[in-house]
């Protein structure tokens, strides 16, 4: 056990050394090219797009930056960048990331930590996705795929002054995307600014495209409804002046935690003002179940995670461990493999998901898990003016007479167009302190990203304004956090539209 723990981490050290590009260099070697076809339909218009690690393009290895698929090759494109390459996308190369999507700062990949950029590189980049953002901040690529299924396109953002677009779960295919928590994963988008992702989205129609190969894909008939239901609202990018106006924005009191950072809470007041500068109406709300969702999250995420990584096996999926691949009893070799193929991040969490399903602890565990997941659901839809066109009618009326009791403890009129909140608590720490931590405080640090994922909810985090202190050099070299915006389901084109506003 010690001699393979050895070679690992003296394989993470020394690739941590060589691979400090967001984009790993082995995988860039992959030389793009662009078809006359491309070309001609787009005008001759490409965008150089970088593609997590988690998500299959041809002509890349895809190992989820983890040993047990190393040199892993996937022979077809993920719908979304099948899509995206239709309207013109060059794959630049794969970026780096969290080994599957679990972590926070980039840092629990078998390969490489990604370091942040702007004379920060000794911060964290913010994760899963770190690489995807750190390509677009440095210009490798215009527009970056990341997945987001507890944070992980919004936290990098957040961390590299990009713009980071989780959108509606549904939305976008996850076909070709490496599974981390099926009901919570989504694909997102990163860029400089909320531009190309609108364009993407909305111009080039990417949220009517169902796919059928993702059972999870919302059918063209709901695409239909959804968006009829948000008629008027699809544009998402109207003139600047007065896409705010006449907006209600709610600031959630549960988000204004004692840890969050003081310059963050005065960038959110600035941005607060902003609103109300614009036009628009800055209102309190209370989303009581909010102080539940991390617990909840960490729960059901492992608890999929643990289900879909069961494959890795070294005969199904996954890098064989050599030493034992001739071993004559299976279980030996599944284990090595894990055992070696596995980093200890995915670890925990297999650990923790195989107990939480446990018989002896589902009802405990699990079962409340889905019941708390249930509630931070109806928290957003009693505070959003538009209603959940998801939403079971019927279970809504059963439940009147406790929503009657819940409108009356909640602070502020009952509906806001979007809510307004920090992206992180902190501005980038330190990876030198990240690592440092224990795997609880690395946890708390997705409190103000995980809920909207719990409710399948579309969120963006974009550059926040901080105002500094001119002679404090630290605060005048992390002058920006995240500044998160959350819309109702399906709400996308025009959170878009508020956010390009707000940036
Ligand atoms: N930090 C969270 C986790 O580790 C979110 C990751 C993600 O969104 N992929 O699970």
């Amino acid at each position: 056990v010690r001699h393979s723990n050895v070679r690992a981490a003296h394989r993470v050290i020394s690739s941590q050394a060589q691979w400090r590009a967001s984009i790993s260099p082995r995988r860039s070697l992959h030389q793009a090219t662009v078809g006359d076809d491309v070309l001609a339909r787009n005008g001759g218009q490409t965008t150089r797009l970088a593609v997590k690690d988690n998500i299959a393009a041809t002509g890349f290895t895809t190992t989820c930056a983890s040993n047990i698929l190393t040199g892993n090759t996937i022979p077809f494109d993920a719908t979304i960048v099948r899509q995206l390459r239709e309207r013109g996308a060059v794959v630049m190369g794969k970026a780096g990331m969290d080994e599957f999507g679990m972590g926070t700062h980039s840092t629990t990949s078998a390969f490489e930590t990604v370091h942040n950029v702007l004379g920060l590189e000794k911060y964290s980049a913010g994760g899963s996705s770190g690489g995807s953002a750190v390509a677009v901040r440095k210009g490798e690529a215009e527009l970056a795929l990341g997945t987001d299924t507890g944070g992980s396109v919004r936290m990098p953002a957040a961390y590299t002054c990009t713009v980071g677009f989780k959108p509606s779960y549904g939305m976008l295919s996850r076909w070709g995307v490496v599974p981390y928590a099926n009901s919570l994963d989504t694909v997102g988008l990163i860029a400089r600014t909320v531009e190309p992702i609108g364009r993407a989205i909305v111009d080039q129609g990417l949220y009517l495209e169902p796919d059928n190969n993702d059972p999870t894909s919302l059918p063209s008939q709901a695409r239909r409804r959804c968006t009829a239901e948000r008629r008027g609202y699809r544009s998402w990018n109207p003139v600047k002046e007065g896409a705010i106006q006449g907006l209600t924005f709610g600031i959630p009191i549960e988000y204004n935690i004692e840890e969050l950072d003081s310059r963050i809470r005065r960038g959110w007041l600035t941005a607060a003002e902003k609103i109300q500068q614009l036009g628009g109406r800055v209102v309190p709300v209370s989303l009581p179940s909010t102080k539940n969702a991390l617990s909840a999250y960490y729960v059901i995420a492992p608890a999929e995670a643990a289900s879909n990584l069961s494959k890795y096996d070294g005969i199904r999926y996954g890098q064989r461990d050599s030493k034992h691949a001739s071993d004559s009893y299976n279980g030996i070799l599944y284990a090595k493999t894990r055992e070696s193929g596995f980093g200890s991040e995915v670890k925990r969490r297999i650990v923790l998901g195989s107990y939480t399903l446990s018989s002896e602890a589902m009802d405990n565990y699990f079962i409340q898990a889905q019941k708390v997941r249930r509630l931070v659901k109806k928290d957003f839809d009693r505070v959003f003016k538009l209603s959940n066109p998801l939403q079971d009618q019927q279970a809504f009326d059963l439940s009147e007479m406790e929503e009657t009791v819940q409108l009356e403890n909640k602070l502020g009129p009952a509906q806001v167009d979007f809510l307004l909140c920090p992206t992180a608590p902190t501005t980038p720490p330190l990876l030198e302190d990240v690592m440092k931590q224990t795997p609880l405080d690395s946890y708390m640090n997705d409190v103000f990203t995980v809920p909207a994922s719990l409710a399948g909810l579309p969120a963006i985090s974009i550059p926040m304004d901080i105002p500094v202190d001119p002679t404090n050099e630290e605060e005048k070299l992390l002058s920006f956090g995240g500044l998160q915006v959350i819309g109702q389901y399906w709400d996308d084109a025009r959170l878009l539209s508020v956010a390009d506003s707000l940036s």
